[in-house]
């Protein structure tokens, strides 16, 4: 079996001066801990924030790529790229930890087939379509609207993505910019992080509408570990928390994240997030199963967002403790078999789908 996380945010932290061959105190991803939570691969996202547009954003991009090229030259022994599914295999036979590249938010693309492709060579195996924003490729979940679904270059890009055999992710993505998507797409595509709005109401999460066309496509829903997409509940804690009034602290950080006042400010904030009560491992197992019922066994993965969320479900705090989700779903009555399609298996298979038709 292959634990195969789709979606966290390691290259951000990277760019915190993480050395992700140390176990880190305050780390949610570093290599000790995925070996001993039996995570053998994981899509490790270059994140672009919305507010980074044209150059600035394919120039942040490449920097996290390089960041990450950095770390896993300084961790050969460790863990290898796969660009492939068939690359997860050979790199677990060799005892090594898979990472796949991807890029979130196609904004980095600057409007360009040529850096796609360009990106794909340097390995990048999946472009989330947006962010927190609309862009000049799509409406985001979040955003205002502005394209009514795709824009103009989005509909040439989602063919463009087919063709070269990068895989189209939709998390984030608006409901109308999913179905546009699904529309066009002659490939599978996957919603890498998110959850169920069936269970909870945040707009990031995916309809049970859209988790079925995302099935009936042959793709797959993976599900987060993220306290507000989990449980409306958590939503208004935090709220009354006063605590995101205190997020502006990891901005401070991220600007200068050599300063160890600075971090230990961040890490105290994290500390409070933490000592809310929080949904747990259980909360996570309920959108799973909810999304087997609507999409079947074969179109359901997992996908953390660790490193991009500052706070997480109770008992999953750092990918360490991936194995006791996994404990949950044998609890609840999945079999060895069914356990192992949501682990990794099928995001395995939509890698495989989307790289043949090329
Ligand atoms: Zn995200």
């Amino acid at each position: 079996m292959t634990v195969f996380d789709a979606h966290c945010d390691a290259p951000s932290q990277m760019s915190r001066l993480r050395d992700y061959r140390l176990d880190n105190p305050d780390a949610q991803v570093d290599f000790p801990k995925m070996r001993r939570g039996g995570v053998g691969a994981s899509f490790f996202a270059a994140y672009v924030p919305a507010s980074l547009q044209g150059e600035d954003a394919t120039r942040h991009a490449r920097r996290l790529l390089d960041l990450l090229d950095v770390q896993m030259a300084a961790n050969a022994d460790i863990a290898a790229y796969a660009r492939c599914a068939g690359g997860v295999v050979r790199n677990r036979r060799a005892g090594r930890i898979s990472v796949l590249a991807g890029i979130e938010n196609a904004s980095a693309l600057n409007g360009s087939l040529d850096l796609l492709r360009e990106f794909y060579r340097r390995g990048v195996r999946y472009v989330t379509l947006t962010h927190s924003a609309d862009n000049d490729v799509a409406d985001s979940c979040t955003g205002s609207g502005r394209w009514g679904g795709l824009s103009p270059f989005g509909r040439e890009l989602v063919p463009a993505m087919n063709h070269i055999g990068m895989l189209i992710d939709l998390a984030h993505s608006s409901d109308a910019t999913m179905r546009e998507v699904l529309g066009l797409s002659a490939h599978p595509v996957a919603y890498t992080h998110g959850c169920c709005r069936a269970l909870a109401a945040h707009r990031r999460n995916i309809p049970d509408e859209l988790i079925r066309a995302i099935a009936d496509g042959g793709g797959i829903v993976c599900m987060s570990i993220y306290p507000c997409f989990l449980d409306d509940g958590f939503v208004r804690t935090l709220e009354a928390s006063g605590l995101e009034s205190q997020m502006s602290v990891e901005d401070e950080f991220i600007k200068d994240p050599g300063n160890p006042a600075k971090a230990a400010a961040w890490a105290a904030v994290r500390r409070r997030l933490e000592a809310l009560p929080r949904p747990g491992v259980s909360r996570v197992a309920d959108h799973i199963e909810h999304a087997v019922n609507v999409a079947g066994i074969d179109h359901v993965g997992i996908g953390t967002d660790y490193d991009g969320i500052e706070v997480t479900a109770e008992g999953l705090e750092d990918i360490s403790k991936f194995g006791t989700l996994l404990d949950e779903l044998r609890r609840r009555g999945f079999s060895r078999k069914e356990v192992s399609k949501i682990a990794g298996e099928n995001l395995l298979r939509v890698l495989k789908i989307v790289r043949k038709r090329v």
